[in-house]
């Protein structure tokens, strides 16, 4: 079995064929983490878990989500009102009581998407008081998470120094026993170390299937997360599509979904120069311990 360790199968995306999607990538051999990005997909992605053997589900809130943004995905939730242009996303406040008793569903296995997002900030808004926002609500997230003895699936861009502080933050004071993931990692070779020091895994998507851009500098012809790949040991990564998003090679420009994980371990395989059986084993186990599923 693979486990896709990361998507977002209960998103609006899916709306017209989410059971058929989800029915498609079990028989195809992926499990599923289908993770909350707000109070309402949250919710929707325990409700989801709950129906099916072979998907588990995460609630948190996204950082991106903590502020009105000026645009809004259709991918992520429905219309609040189909009259209205629909140029905002809504800011939530994270509310602990409200994630604590959705954590009690035996579907639950993490806290997340949660972090800091720098790269899509709100040009109307002030960036410190912004960045102040996300990391108090890191916190309050980390805490719930430790309170709760679950592991957390951080949304990093743009932000690794300050996540990393924050991380290390509870680590070094012994909390945070179940660690976590930096999903859809894209920082360098050091920050990769240094998450991996702290104990936790890195998960890479679609995104290390496309070729190198004109402004990227390479390694042995490798990318920047390509040679992360390389170098750190296959037992601290998890593979993940971010669907719908993110779509890897050949899919890519369509949406994207579960089972294309697959893609994204052969090219794990192909840069390391193992096996994909053995891309399949060892993150599905890095999976299983991660999110003590049995
Ligand atoms: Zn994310
Ligand atoms: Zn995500």
């Amino acid at each position: 079995m693979f486990i896709d360790s990361h998507c977002h199968v209960h998103f609006q995306a899916y709306k017209e064929d989410m059971d058929e999607v989800i029915k498609r990538t079990l028989a195809n051999g992926v499990f599923m983490i289908t993770v909350g990005t707000q109070q309402d997909t949250s919710r929707l992605g325990l409700e989801v878990a709950g129906r099916y053997e072979g998907i588990w589900a995460s609630v948190g809130v996204h950082p991106n989500h903590l502020t009105a943004q000026t645009f809004f995905d259709d991918d992520e939730l429905p219309p609040e009102d189909q009259a209205t242009p629909r140029i905002k996303t809504r800011a939530e406040v994270f509310d602990p009581a409200y994630y604590r008793e959705l954590a009690k569903h035996p579907k639950c296995i993490a806290i997340g998407e949660c972090g800091l997002d720098y790269y899509r900030l709100p040009e109307d808004v002030d960036r410190d008081e912004v960045v102040a926002i996300q990391k108090q609500t890191v916190r309050a997230q980390f805490d719930l998470a430790d309170e709760l003895g679950l592991p957390v699936i951080v949304h990093c861009r743009d932000a690794y120094a300050d996540q990393l502080e924050i991380v290390k933050e509870y680590t070094r004071v012994g909390k945070l026993q179940q660690r976590g993931v930096i999903h859809c990692f894209a920082g360098n070779l050091e920050e990769a170390n240094a998450f991996v020091a702290e104990g936790f895994l890195l998960g890479f998507t679609g995104v290390i299937t496309y070729p190198p851009r004109k402004t990227d500098a390479l390694t042995d012809g490798l990318t920047m997360s390509q040679l992360v790949i390389r170098e750190i040991p296959l037992e601290h990564l998890l593979i993940e599509t971010d669907s719908p998003y993110l779509t890897p090679v050949p899919h890519r420009g369509k949406r994207s979904e579960p089972s294309f994980v697959k893609f994204v371990a052969q090219k794990v395989a192909e840069i390391k120069n193992i096996s994909i059986d053995e891309v399949e084993r060892v993150t599905f186990e890095n999976a299983k311990r991660l999110f003590q599923i049995k």
